[in-house]
């Protein structure tokens, strides 16, 4: 190929390669300027108890308007590079921050108590810049916190269990809630995870999906609904599309759903609009 480009031409690289790293380097860039530009939103994904029609909380989910993008870019996008080059910190940060921010404008609102669960990812929970910033934001945002969930992978805590139930009961102690995210998908020992003291655990999306096509899936669901029964735990089934998925999990004891059945991940002035909506036709939610 060299050859045929010309006598004076010199190919050091594969030009596919050297577009990768290009490109991985500007994906960089726009990851670490959409922080200073403050590109980043949360949609807010409901939570809701279909037994008494309680509105238990809403999951904050982040979201890039990235310009030039028709549509905000889910996490699947830049998640994984944020994690890879740290930039999931300031990200954190600034999560951390927007979700009290929320949890007081709805309080300041006068909606329903609401919890509102914050997603962790392995490397902020283990960068001890992000624990301190973490602990002194939470110290000084005592009165509100029991209003705070944090979700956590179980493979994420697994890489250090006795540091790990020391920084849960820190945040527990501050009266923060745990909750185990897509509980099932990690490789990790039941004795272990027992040790740490959790209030919540998510059924996965992925099982649910396929609970109806797959025995196996079914069985998984099954499985954790019963875990959380036996270890006296919270249960929020995650990724119902259909009034189907709905029944089946209220029907397995499962009545905590999180999915697009009951409410799409919402930007937050349509939460208010869905929240003003449901505890309308559902007054039990207000207190
Ligand atoms: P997750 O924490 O397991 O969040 C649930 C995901 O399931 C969300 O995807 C949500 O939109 C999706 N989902 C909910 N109901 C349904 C349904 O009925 N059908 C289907 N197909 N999907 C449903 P999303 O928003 O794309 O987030 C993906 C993952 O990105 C999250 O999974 C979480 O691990 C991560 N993530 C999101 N926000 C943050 C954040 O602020 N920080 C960190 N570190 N990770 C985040
Ligand atoms: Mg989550
Ligand atoms: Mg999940
Ligand atoms: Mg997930």
């Amino acid at each position: 190929h060299a050859k045929s480009l010309g006598k004076n031409t010199v190919q050091f690289f594969d030009p596919k390669f050297e577009e990768k790293i290009q490109t991985r380097y500007e994906k960089t860039q726009s990851l670490r300027n959409a922080i200073l530009r403050k590109e980043f939103v949360f949609c807010y994904q409901p939570q809701i108890n279909v037994e008494n029609n309680k509105i238990v909380g809403v999951e904050a989910l982040i979201r890039w308007n990235k310009p030039g993008e028709k549509v905000p870019l889910s996490p699947s996008h830049f998640i994984s590079l944020a994690e890879e080059t740290g930039l999931i910190v300031p990200i954190g940060e600034w999560g951390l921050q927007t979700v009290l921010e929320t949890i007081r404008r709805l309080k300041r609102k006068g909606f329903p108590p609401i919890r509102v669960a914050l997603n962790f990812s392995a490397r902020q929970f283990w960068n001890n810049n992000f624990w301190d910033t973490l602990l002194t934001t939470l110290d000084q945002n005592r009165e509100i916190l029991g209003w705070l969930s944090i979700e956590l992978t179980e493979s994420l805590l697994m890489k250090d269990i006795r540091e790990s139930k020391s920084r849960l009961d820190q945040l527990r102690s501050m009266n923060v809630r745990i909750s185990i995210d897509d509980f099932g998908i990690g490789y990790s020992s039941l004795s272990y995870l027992t040790q740490l003291v959790t209030d919540e655990i998510k059924v996965p999306q992925e099982f649910v999906l396929r609970m109806r096509e797959n025995p196996t899936d079914m069985a998984l669901v099954k499985t954790i609904i019963q875990m959380a029964e036996n270890l006296n735990l919270d249960l929020v089934g995650e990724g119902a599309q259909t009034p189907e998925e709905v029944a089946i999990l209220k029907s397995l004891s499962c009545p905590v759903i999180q999915g697009f059945a009951l409410s799409r991940p919402l930007p937050i002035d349509e939460l208010e609009v869905f929240l003003t909506q449901y505890t309308r036709e559902h007054p039990e939610n207000v207190p």
